[in-house]
């Protein structure tokens, strides 16, 4: 009944709200970036009415004008208009919308696809649901359809087929992936083929960082679809305006949102206030102008990120390890090659090692903390592959981290 409290003339004995005027906090200045004025700083501070609503609860669903200013993003990065059988609900991250979205669809013990490997953080969401995990293979391209092909085509007539794929088209988490256009489609194609939602889980769409035009998402390609409807968007201010403050997005087919935010109601009955309250604050002081230019300095700051890392991989690796190059996203994800091509036994071993032992035990001995890539695996199958981090280091912690893992690969290869 709470939406009814806003027509005029109505006297509301509703709602179970404390009196923000009891609450300590009486105003609160920020102070932004400007990224239409090179990054200068910009004194902003939130209304009264802005501050007591973020002092307050809030709508299950999350504040209209974010909701309106989602719609505004999504015509400008994916050319999809508001109206149109979609809508949109805020969530704390998008990890938490992820799990309500797979609360909402999922029976107990039914079979999600997963391309594979996979960001771990989705495991224990398809784990908890006793869900059966299909491991959609990938490359350096993406998430590759013709596994995804072969699964369903094979799928045994007695056993319910799955309803969802769950995929990160932008600078995967954990490989650096970004899928091509030509399999987005052709994954597009299967989903109204065979019958499964897409979950486009997408925090690093705004980190697009590759030398060629960023690909559509998968949202913007089904827009001229007759019966569209199969994409759950998930947006995520995590890696681009603050990932302490908890906000996220979904958007996607509105009844699937609304049994989404059914779940906030049991779960955490909304989104924080105070968080959308800075966010919009950023947002709208902003503008999408200075939205963009800002994404945009984020992206070079991390591609300017990946460069040095790259030439500290060349540096020390060479040889010793392969790699794709990431062209979005924070991730490097290489293969140790734990044998020397030239050792007489070399081919016969070569294709069967762990990196678990040797970046668990060896590398941490050594001083050097990445992770072995069988954490990503829904099998948790052995892998010589391991996930390293850009984000954060400055060139020399990089090139020492680098220079200790070329010492324990030279190690592990003379043992
Ligand atoms: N999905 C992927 C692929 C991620 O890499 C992460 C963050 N590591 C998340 C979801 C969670 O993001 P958020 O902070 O928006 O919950």
């Amino acid at each position: 009944m709470l939406p009814l409290e806003g027509r005029p003339g109505q006297i509301s004995l509703l709602a179970g709200k404390p009196n923000e005027n009891t609450f300590p906090l009486t105003a609160m200045q920020l102070t932004i970036r400007d990224p239409l004025a090179s990054g200068k700083d910009m004194a902003v501070e939130l209304s009264e009415d802005e501050l007591h609503r973020g002092l307050q609860y809030g709508p299950t669903n999350g504040w209209s004008e974010l909701h309106e200013w989602v719609y505004g993003l999504q015509v400008l990065q994916h050319g999809r208009h508001k109206g149109e059988g979609w809508t949109v609900s805020v969530g704390a991250g998008s990890q938490d919308l992820v799990f309500k979205a797979a609360n909402a669809i999922l029976n107990p013990g039914e079979s999600v696809l997963v391309e594979t490997p996979v960001y771990a953080g989705v495991l224990p969401i398809f784990d908890s649901l006793g869900c059966e995990m299909i491991e959609v293979h990938t490359d350096a391209d993406g998430i590759r359809p013709d596994s995804l092909r072969s699964i369903l085509d094979n799928w045994p007539a007695t056993k319910p087929k799955p309803r969802v794929l769950y995929t990160v088209p932008y600078g995967s988490n954990p490989t650096g992936a970004t899928a091509t256009l030509e399999r987005r489609l052709e994954v597009l194609a299967l989903s109204r083929e065979h019958d499964f939602l897409i979950f486009e889980d997408d925090p690093y769409f705004n980190l697009y960082f590759g030398s060629a035009a960023r690909p559509p998402s998968y949202f913007a390609l089904e827009r001229d679809q007759p019966e569209s409807g199969r994409v759950l968007r998930f947006d995520s201010l995590s890696k681009i305006i603050s990932s302490g403050l908890r906000v996220g997005f979904i958007s996607g087919p509105e009844p699937i949102v609304r049994a989404m935010d059914i779940h906030s109601m049991e779960v955490n009955l909304q989104p924080s206030s105070l968080s959308q309250a800075v966010a919009y604050k950023v947002l709208s002081t902003w503008g999408y102008d200075g939205f963009q230019a800002h994404i945009a300095r984020v992206a070079e700051f991390y591609r300017a990120k990946r460069d040095a890392f790259e030439a500290a991989m060349q540096r020390h690796l060479a040889g010793l390890a392969e790699w794709s190059t990431p062209e979005a996203g924070m991730f490097f994800w290489f293969k140790l090659l734990l044998s020397d091509p030239s050792a007489p036994d070399a081919a016969a071993d070569a294709s069967d090692h762990d990196s678990e032992d040797i970046i668990r035990r060896k590398a941490f001995e050594r001083g050097v903390l990445a992770l072995p890539g069988t954490t990503f695996y829904p099998s948790g199958a052995k892998t010589a592959y391991v996930r390293a981090s850009f984000s954060l280091l400055p060139p020399e912690q990089v090139d020492e981290a680098l220079r200790r893992l070329r010492e324990t690969i030279l190690d592990a290869r003379r043992e």
